[in-house]
């Protein structure tokens, strides 16, 4: 049987890391990136390195990108239009479903395949099958190439709509963002009153732990249309947020982060859900989006 082979392009913390993984399950790697010397390292361990992006994406059936953006990707892919034709572009670069979808498109249109990733770890997750990548578009691709994805992370696939996978990514985004966020801000208003990180963490962590059964509670409400005001109310949530805000300017810390909260919660307030729960705020996020 002939030595499994895969091509990466972007040598980025991401690329490098998975072309390491690629090497270390004994592929047979060819990989190119812009700036030559990110894959010195790689070379040493075996990797042969294509003296172009057209040659790397000709070497091998499955090319696993991870560049920036997608305006990384257009900027490549267009310099190896001509070598695209019967290869499986396995697009694990970070952007929004809009340009997953174009990126599918364009290369549909040449006689490609287009699998969407949304890599949902570090570089220091890579090559550990308890990791987890999103991936959409052709199933019969995505089967095809399982095992050699499945090299890097375990692979979760969504759908055939090349958007999904970047979709499932950045909506768990925003809530990794959102979340740090508001870990950073506590622990600005900790820090500001003499409480260290490290002294904070066990109360952060006991709040944070809190959070997955109230999503649990909430999930099937929201599904059901149920904001019933029982267990809370948004009038309560916004005197809260504002007894946060307050406490963050007698700190002398930066009252942005709640006030934004404050602003969403007294909307939902003004506009008649100030007895509804503080899921409410779902369909007003829906509307303001309309
Ligand atoms: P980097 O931005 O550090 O590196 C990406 C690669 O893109 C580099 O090899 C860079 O080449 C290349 N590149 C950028 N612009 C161009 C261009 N115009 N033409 C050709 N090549 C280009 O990203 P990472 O390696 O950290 O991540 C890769 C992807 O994975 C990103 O989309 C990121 O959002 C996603 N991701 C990253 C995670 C992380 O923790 N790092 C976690 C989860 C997802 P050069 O070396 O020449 O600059």
């Amino acid at each position: 049987q002939a030595k499994r082979s895969v091509t990466v392009i972007g040598l980025g913390p991401m690329g490098h890391a998975m072309a390491g993984a690629y090497l270390d399950a004994g592929y047979a790697v060819t990989v190119w990136n812009r700036t030559a010397a990110r894959a010195d390292e790689l070379v040493a361990r075996g990797a042969r390195l294509a003296p172009g992006a057209e040659a790397a994406v000709a070497a091998n059936e499955l090319v696993v990108l991870s560049l920036t953006d997608y305006d990384a990707v257009f900027a490549v892919l267009e310099s190896v239009e001509g070598a695209v034709a019967g290869k499986v572009i396995a697009n694990l670069s970070s952007d929004t479903p809009a340009r997953a979808r174009e990126a599918a498109r364009w290369l549909t249109e040449r006689g490609a395949g287009h699998l969407t990733g949304g890599v949902q770890v570090p570089p220091s997750g890579i090559g550990s099958p308890e990791s987890s990548t999103f991936y959409s578009g052709p199933v019969e691709l995505f089967n095809r190439h399982r095992a050699a994805l499945e090299v890097l992370t375990g692979a979760d696939f969504r759908g055939d709509d090349p958007g999904l996978a970047q979709l499932y990514y950045q909506i768990q985004m925003d809530l990794f963002w959102t979340s740090m966020a508001g870990y950073l801000h506590a622990t600005a208003i900790a820090e500001a009153n003499g409480i260290s990180a490290e002294e904070f963490l066990p109360y952060l962590s006991s709040t944070a732990a809190s959070m997955p059964g109230f999503q649990a509670f909430y999930a099937p409400r929201i599904t059901a249309g149920n904001h019933a005001g029982d267990v809370d109310r948004l009038a309560m949530a916004l005197a809260s947020i504002e007894h946060v805000r307050h406490t963050a300017e007698a700190s002398g810390v930066d009252d942005a982060l709640p006030a934004v909260l404050a602003e969403a919660f007294r909307r939902g307030v003004e506009s008649g859900r100030g007895a509804a729960s503080l899921t409410a705020l779902v369909g007003q996020f829906r509307r303001a989006q309309l």
